[in-house]
């Protein structure tokens, strides 16, 4: 006999914690409504509900996947980032809340009818959240990643979102020398390689391309910055995501290439996260 949902979310708290998981909760109620393809309200509403053979092997198997460590994310295949639901994929990075920050401070820089670049868009999550909230302005998505870059146009077009189109390059390759945008936003890479914090967790998983830079993860965070200064309007604005540690160095990179108004703003943990800077030639 199969356990009801209210039985086998307590096994699947016990296997996950054991595991070490730091959301077994979360993590077994995810899952399982993901085998059943039901909103979380379902849980509660039908403890007594037995599964089927069906679902009780699916949900055992996605079980054991967490157990191995996957994000959870990559086992479902999907993500909410600005209350969009986003398709996300091995090959890309797993929105982070904290990125929702980065959305929030462009969204004060950008002006009416603007123009405006996300570089490494990854899943599009920072493109295709200012985009919905701004149809006024037109928005371009780069990534290196030629799967990257499909997964981003697949997201845009399930949100039908008309204003955003997507480019496959190395940051700045795909556009033309005379383009030029109002705000340029990026979650580049910027963790250490010897940062202790990519053999733990979720990040184990993510692709590296997309977590590690050179230069105490500063490589790309000073290239994005020295060519945008090329590809900003007069007065546009670059804000960029960083780690909890590098404000200070972000803030005087953006200042040894001359942006001015330069500031730090927090995480919703306090913590620095986003720097922005207006080059105003
Ligand atoms: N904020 C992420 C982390 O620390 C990394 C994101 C990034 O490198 N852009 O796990």
């Amino acid at each position: 006999m199969n356990p009801a949902i209210e039985l086998a979310l307590k096994q699947a708290v016990t296997q996950l914690t054991n595991a070490g998981s730091a959301s077994p909760q979360l993590d077994a109620a995810v899952l399982l409504c993901h085998v059943l393809e039901k909103p979380r309200s379902y849980l509660l509403t039908w403890p007594e509900k037995e599964l089927t053979d069906a679902q009780s092997a699916a949900f055992s198997a996605l079980l054991a996947r967490r157990e191995s460590g996957e994000p959870v994310a990559y086992i479902t295949g999907e993500r909410e980032f600005w209350s969009l639901p986003l398709k996300v994929a091995p090959h890309t990075l797993i929105p982070r809340p904290d990125t929702e920050r980065l959305v929030e401070a462009a969204l004060e820089k950008i002006p009416a009818a603007a123009s405006v670049l996300d570089l490494g868009t990854g899943t599009g999550a920072i493109a295709l959240s200012l985009a919905s909230e701004r149809p006024d302005c037109q928005f371009t998505g780069i990534d290196l990643r030629p799967e990257a870059a499909a997964l981003a146009e697949e997201n845009r077009r399930a949100l039908q979102l008309q204003n955003v189109r997507i480019l496959c390059g190395s940051w700045f390759s795909p556009l033309s020398e005379t383009e030029r945008f109002d705000v340029i936003v990026s979650n580049p890479p910027y963790i250490d390689a010897n940062d202790p914090h990519l053999v733990r967790g979720d990040v184990r998983f993510e692709p590296r391309t997309a977590l590690v830079a050179e230069d105490a993860g500063l490589a790309d965070i000073r290239h994005i910055c020295a060519q945008s200064r090329t590809f900003l309007s007069p007065g546009g604005w670059l804000l960029l995501e960083h780690g909890y540690q590098q404000g200070e160095a972000v803030r005087g990179i953006f200042y040894n290439l001359g942006y001015q108004q330069v500031i730090t703003v927090q995480d919703y943990a306090g913590q620095d996260r986003v720097s922005l800077g207006c080059w105003s030639v």
